[in-house]
């Protein structure tokens, strides 16, 4: 994975968020008129496919105006939407997720064990902070995203291994009533253990669905979250808007319907409240405790 954030990252260093910052009055106008669709039509659960295995697709790395955007906005179920804080967009799509009725996540940036921290974006989890360096970026990104329900990791292949910054994050996310689901970056993640010995549902991703750029393998994807699902009652599944993210939203959106006969697609509120029974507090913002 950290092959495709890099790449993204290359191309949407920090110096590239600050010109897109000066333009986002325009883009935010641009959207506006594309995404009047938002307001109209609100995403419901079917009340036909109860009892149906559940499928979630969490979509990754909102907030900078990727490719894709747009076209994710405009999916038939109900998405997960996972936005990176302190972007040129990032207040914008959680606006328009919520109107939507998708479910908001905090895509919070972490170091990986490889590429460099400029890759991250900003407010970004590096192992050489303090503990209290992590919890200030921790709340300042929960703050920063309205509506945010839950969190997970952007990159992070080194930070979800780091038992003392994950037990900081998920206290702060536990304090905050939402949960942590890890993207599997690494697949020596702590993060699942420590969110049971916290009584946290210890919700993770099983499947990313554009980790190769072409249809053939998104659509090969989805039926393996199919099968997957069939098996073992649910499956989290993570996409991306980005350089493939039109072919990803393309694909989901002509599959849909198909796997609709056998799968029933929730967001991660939805799974969480159902699997783990996790119910908690509406949130505050951290200025506010
Ligand atoms: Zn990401």
């Amino acid at each position: 994975m950290s092959t495709i954030f890099s790449r993204w990252f290359r191309g949407s260093h920090l110096l590239k968020f600050r010109i897109l910052a000066v333009g986002c009055l325009g883009l935010s106008m641009l959207y506006n008129m594309n995404l009047g669709y938002a307001d109209a039509s609100r995403v419901d659960a079917d009340s036909s496919s109860q009892g149906k295995p559940k499928v979630v697709v969490i979509i990754d790395d909102f907030g900078n105006g990727q490719k894709g955007t747009e076209e994710m906005f405009q999916m038939p179920v109900k998405l997960t939407v996972a936005i990176m804080p302190f972007l040129p967009t990032s207040h914008r799509d959680a606006e328009l997720a919520h109107k939507r009725g998708y479910d908001v996540i905090v895509h919070m940036p972490m170091e990986a064990k490889t590429g460099k921290s400029n890759w991250l974006g900003p407010g970004a989890i590096t192992s050489d902070l303090s503990d209290s360096e992590v919890r200030k970026k921790v709340e300042a990104a929960i703050d920063d995203i309205p509506y945010a329900i839950g969190m997970n990791n952007h990159m992070g292949s080194k930070i979800t291994g780091d038992k003392r910054i994950m037990s900081i994050v998920l206290a702060i996310c536990e304090e905050r009533g939402l949960f942590f689901v890890d993207s599997k970056t690494n697949y020596h993640s702590i993060v699942g253990q420590l969110a049971i010995q916290k009584g946290m549902p210890p919700v993770t991703n099983h499947i990313f669905l554009d980790d190769a750029h072409t249809t053939s393998h998104i659509s090969k994807q989805l039926q393996e979250v199919e099968l997957y699902a069939t098996k073992n009652r649910y499956c989290v599944t993570i996409g991306h808007v980005s350089a493939a993210g039109k072919k990803t939203a393309e694909t989901l959106r002509t599959r849909i319907p198909q796997m609709q006969s056998s799968v029933e697609f929730v967001g991660i509120s939805d799974l969480v409240r159902e699997e783990w029974g996790w119910n908690p507090p509406p949130m505050l913002p951290s200025n506010n405790r």
